[in-house]
């Protein structure tokens, strides 16, 4: 029996691959503009980081992780995320100490042990992007426009995009209490798992998709009547920039995300069409976060993009190849002998060009010059070397020149410089 890939980890394939390279070099582009460089960080980091910065009682750390003990007996994890491994290089490399302000992306595969479905796999791949050491509620506008301007250039529509606030260690607690209070006469009509959460991440609660959650929490008190001042006031004042540059948004005080470290502004950008995978990009302000892991007190904020939801919702709208400028069809070895070097010097000048390289015959080469498309074909067979000459095809218009075999290379060059 042959050996396949494993359960929700995909493989991507030439033809989907190029929708893949296309939203990553538009979010290099985009990002760049805006002043991020690219950190490359492994895939595979101590376990303890995922469960000091995620949290304890997050889905993630509670049943998501990929862990596995090494040789040496450490308890390593394939990364759930990139937000920790990024803040963690931070602090490693002392990056504050290069320049008071880091705006990094990074882009690679996700693990995470979930149930696989359409949206959701073990291996997936996100786009993030991280600002570490800017309060000003003037960036978390920045991140935000610069996430929908990436939407926008990426041709996907149906998003929208939600904003919340999560409050900050002052006012954060006086809020979950409140929703404890609020929740603990209904614990019987919740599921078991937010029963359980009543007493370990109570905000999670408002985030469940079981039905009868939903319905139990509709009247929930809302965490935006809880912010303290400065919480308050940020929200306002981040409100008010993405209102002056015309970037659209709804206000969710339902959404809490999954994560522990998040403070201040979160949001999600949000689709209808993906079921109940209905984030295609989320993240938010993470000012603890970093000097609870050892680092400087630098406030941060940031974001991770879902590339397979955001390839599913781009749909057919695939990525097409560049077309060969050229294909030879050299029949004979002398032919072939004559093609190989031509095919070699266009390609190293950047023409794309393609011969048949197993002595098919004519008729068989000509299909394959037509599967992919070639713009032109020259015809190399005994009677062209005999003749001197032989007929360049284009395969577009069907007219026919006539090239020189002796000046082939510089004559093929100029007419496949004029198109
Ligand atoms: P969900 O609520 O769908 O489980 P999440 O809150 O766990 O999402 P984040 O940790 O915020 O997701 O990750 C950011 C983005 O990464 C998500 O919006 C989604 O697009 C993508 N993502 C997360 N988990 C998966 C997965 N298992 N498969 C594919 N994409 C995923
Ligand atoms: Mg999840």
């Amino acid at each position: 029996m042959s050996i396949t890939g494993i359960k929700g980890m995909n493989d991507i394939l030439p033809g989907e691959v190029e929708t893949w390279q296309h939203l990553e070099q538009l979010a290099r582009d985009i990002f760049s503009t805006y002043g991020y460089a690219e950190v490359r960080v492994p895939v595979v980091e101590k376990t303890e980081l995922f469960c000091r910065s995620i949290g304890e009682a997050t889905d993630i750390v509670e049943k998501e992780m990929y862990t596995f003990s090494d040789k040496s007996n450490n308890s390593l994890t394939l990364r759930p995320e990139g937000t920790a491994p990024v803040m963690r290089s931070f602090i490693q490399h002392k990056m504050h100490t290069l320049d008071p302000v880091s705006r990094l992306y990074y882009m690679g595969p996700m693990f995470r042990y979930e149930r696989p479905q359409k949206g959701r796999y073990r291996q997936f791949h996100q786009i993030g992007a991280e600002v570490i050491g800017i309060d000003s509620p003037l960036i978390d506008a920045q991140v935000l426009v610069m996430l929908s301007h990436f939407f926008d250039a990426a041709g996907i529509k149906d998003v929208s995009l939600q904003i919340n606030s999560l409050g900050c260690p002052e006012c954060r607690p006086g809020y979950r209490q409140m929703l404890i209070d609020f929740l603990s006469p209904k614990r019987e009509t919740l599921c078991a798992d937010c029963q359980r959460r009543i007493d370990t991440n109570p905000l999670r609660v408002l985030d469940c998709k079981v039905p009868t959650c939903k319905e139990a929490t509709a009247k929930a008190p809302s965490i935006l009547d809880g912010l303290c001042e400065g919480c308050n006031d940020h929200f306002t004042a981040v409100q008010k920039h993405l209102k002056q540059v015309g970037t659209d948004y709804s206000i969710n005080p339902r959404m809490v995300r999954g994560l522990d470290y998040y403070t201040k502004t979160t949001f999600e950008m949000v689709t209808e069409n993906l079921g109940a995978q209905s984030a295609v990009a989320a993240g938010g302000r993470y000012d603890g976060l970093i000097q609870s892991l050892g680092g400087p007190a630098q406030p941060g904020i940031g974001f991770a993009i879902g590339l397979e939801r955001l390839v599913l919702l781009r749909g057919d709208n695939r990525i097409t190849l560049p077309r060969p400028d050229l294909f030879i069809a050299a029949l004979g070895d002398e032919a072939r002998d004559l093609a190989f070097p031509l095919m070699t010097s266009l390609l190293t000048k950047g023409f794309k060009i393609d011969m048949d390289f197993s002595g098919k015959s004519l008729k068989s080469q000509l299909r394959r010059a037509d599967k992919l498309q070639a713009r032109k074909v020259l015809i190399v067979g005994e009677g062209e070397l005999a003749d001197g000459n032989a007929p360049l095809r284009d395969m577009d218009n069907a007219t026919q020149k006539t090239v020189s075999l002796t000046r082939l290379a510089t004559e093929l060059e100029k007419l496949l410089t004029e198109g």
